[in-house]
């Protein structure tokens, strides 16, 4: 029988932190098909601003945990926890060993705090972490002879039979419909903001691997569980709301009311601080509220972020000397496509890693700088479990190529899915 169907050993949908991750750790000898539906570094791994959370000796341990389970209001996976913090320095290593440049002072490395955590023991760049670590992870990727990149291509379905997933159907940069076989598919697709009016992720962003989970009868978990930024900077155009990383915050930044006075504890988490802001706009009748960074030296505002520093300069307003309006904008799902240690889901040869999965570390809510770290530490896990198989898995020449007029309508399916998703928050929500 003649195939035509293109054929690739592994395929991987999303080139964020944790696609580039989980394709590093697979061997030369192994075919790897990266896609992303826009251009390579447009992921919302390189929006991170703060940084990427590390355990920084054994004393940290308790703390770090601590911090981890009282952000997510206990309800986290405790090993899943325990497996992140305890590979955190590993992954550091290896992503200085790629080239990634975290800021130091006399050549050691330095930690930043965010809000949650007890001490500081986030490694950052500047303020644009998530540009430095994944420009690396990527130009990396770039080297390998056994990956190939394919941009502004998207998936929009998989090939099943029988609960194992055969590979993908994507449309090309041309336009064209076609499936692709793969022995192993990783979803790396990230969260689903883009479905959200206000948001800091990016618009294309919008949870499609989750919509095709829910049609393949792929078990979800927790897809109410969404997580809302406290401070992102006010403005009425619309598209991604420009995030205010909460390590400002950290710095000594505090959140003011309409009549410049203090209302709550800005290290809280997350999502206490943004009940009480949404508290104080109700009760001032404002759509913002104030965030001043006047207890921040001016050159520390310049160096630790100068891309936020920018940012407000270019909206009209310049932080070291005023205040800045911030509104509280969705910004991680906590929740997704349900996962094992080793970021297998409930359908054979389809693993899930990075923000669409839901492998249990961030419980309800997600400490700060705790996504890339986990992104990464399950990738891998994700890789080596599926070097660990795929010698003993050959392609099937029954498995036949979608019908690509059944995905002609494109605006009409992006509809489906939106709706998919959304009927299925609300169904999860009416559930409690
Ligand atoms: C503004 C901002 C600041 C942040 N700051 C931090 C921080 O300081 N520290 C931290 O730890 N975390 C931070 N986060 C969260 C963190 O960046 C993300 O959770 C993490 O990077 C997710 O990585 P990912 O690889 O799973 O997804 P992403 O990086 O979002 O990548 C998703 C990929 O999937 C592709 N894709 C999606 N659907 C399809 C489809 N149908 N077909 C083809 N491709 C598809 C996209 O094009 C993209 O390539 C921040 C997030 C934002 C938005």
């Amino acid at each position: 029988m003649e195939i035509n169907m293109k054929r690739t050993d592994v395929v991987i949908i999303g080139t964020g932190a944790a696609g580039l991750y989980c394709a590093l750790h697979i061997p030369e000898e192994i075919n790897v098909l990266m896609i992303t539906k826009e251009a390579f570094d447009q992921s919302d791994s390189f929006l991170a601003q703060g940084g990427m959370c590390m355990l920084r000796d054994e004393e940290d341990y308790e703390g770090y945990f601590e911090d981890t389970m009282r952000a997510g209001h206990y309800e986290n996976d405790k090993k899943s926890v325990e497996v992140m913090i305890r590979s955190s320095q590993d992954v550091a290593k290896e992503l200085l060993a790629y080239g990634v440049d975290f800021n130091r002072e006399n050549g050691k490395l330095v930690f930043t705090r965010e809000g949650g955590h007890s001490r500081p023991r986030i490694l950052f760049h500047e303020d644009v972490t998530g540009k430095e670590i994944t420009g690396t992870l990527y130009e990396n990727a770039k080297k390998r002879k056994n990956i190939t990149i394919l941009e502004y291509t998207t998936m929009l379905d998989i090939l099943e039979k029988d609960n194992c997933c055969y590979g993908i159907v994507m449309q090309d940069q041309d336009g064209t419909i076609e499936s692709v076989q793969a022995k192993y598919t990783v979803f790396a697709c990230g969260g689903l903001g883009g479905l959200y009016r206000h948001s800091t992720n990016f618009r294309h962003i919008t949870g499609d691997a989750l919509a095709i989970a829910k049609k393949h009868a792929i078990t979800l978990e927790h897809v109410d569980y969404i997580q809302i930024h406290p401070t992102t900077l006010y403005s009425e155009k619309p598209g991604r709301r420009f995030l205010i990383s909460e390590s400002v915050r950290g710095e000594g930044a505090i959140l003011l009311n309409k009549k410049k006075e203090r209302f709550c504890n800005e290290l809280l988490p997350r999502d206490v601080v943004t009940a009480e802001i949404k508290k104080q706009m109700a009760a001032d009748n404002m759509p913002y509220v104030w965030l001043s960074m006047e207890r921040i030296p001016k050159e520390e505002i310049e160096t630790h972020f100068p891309n936020i520093l920018q940012r407000c300069l270019e909206e009209g307003y310049d932080p070291t000397k005023e205040c800045i309006p911030v509104v509280p904008a969705q910004h991680y799902f906590m929740g997704g496509i349900k996962v094992d240690l080793s970021s297998k889901t409930s359908m054979n040869r389809l693993y899930a890693v990075g923000e669409i999965s839901c492998n249990g570390v961030h419980g309800k809510n997600r400490l700060a700088s705790n996504s890339l770290l986990e992104s990464m530490v399950f990738a891998k896990r994700a890789a080596q479990a599926i070097c660990g198989e795929i010698k003993t898995v050959t392609f099937d020449d029954t498995i036949k190529e979608a019908d690509a007029a059944l995905y002609a309508n494109i605006e009409k399916l992006k509809e489906e899915y939106k709706k998919i998703v959304l009927d299925e928050i609300e169904r999860e929500k009416q559930s409690h």
